[in-house]
């Protein structure tokens, strides 16, 4: 089997395509990075691609971020043992929550228990029409576990 270069539309072009954004080589990387390594701050982001694309900086990185959470292609999420925010992609449009480590802050996703929003029903809802349950399990990760253990 081989993959033929030119049918299908890269996935990054293709997203900023449908959202209406126009292509330019900084969205395009920014995207790709956080297929890649998704759950990244601004700084992590940059750090990765400054290499790659000429003439990049921070605010131009910040900047591509805030353009695509403002198309729905990109979301932002808070994570209590992460001093800044992340980002990850919107697509799929899955409720999904994350584990965090509490020590290292390495993050990563699971499944949404019941499968789709809003996943869990709060006791009360105080008369708000509850969208979706973002939940972060904080926990230690199995590195931070040895490494706590290894220096007793
Ligand atoms: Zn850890
Ligand atoms: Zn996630």
């Amino acid at each position: 089997m081989h993959t033929p270069s030119h049918s299908a539309p890269a996935p990054a072009e293709d997203a900023l395509r449908r959202a209406d954004l126009r292509v330019t080589a900084q969205r395009v990387a920014v995207y790709r990075m956080l297929i890649e390594h998704p759950h990244s701050s601004a700084d992590a982001v940059f750090g990765r691609i400054r290499e790659t694309v000429p003439g990049i900086a921070l605010p131009s990185v910040h900047n591509v971020l805030g353009d695509l959470v403002s198309a729905d292609i990109v979301r932002r999420v808070s994570l209590p043992d992460s001093d800044r925010a992340l980002y990850e992609l919107a697509e799929p449009a899955n409720n999904h929550h994350h584990v965090q480590c509490v020590m290292c802050g390495v993050v990563k996703d699971v499944d949404c228990a019941v499968g789709h929003a809003p996943c869990l029903t709060p006791a009360q809802d105080h008369g708000m029409r509850v969208l979706e349950a973002a939940v972060t399990f904080r926990a230690i990760c199995s590195d931070c576990e040895r490494k706590s253990s290894s220096n007793d």
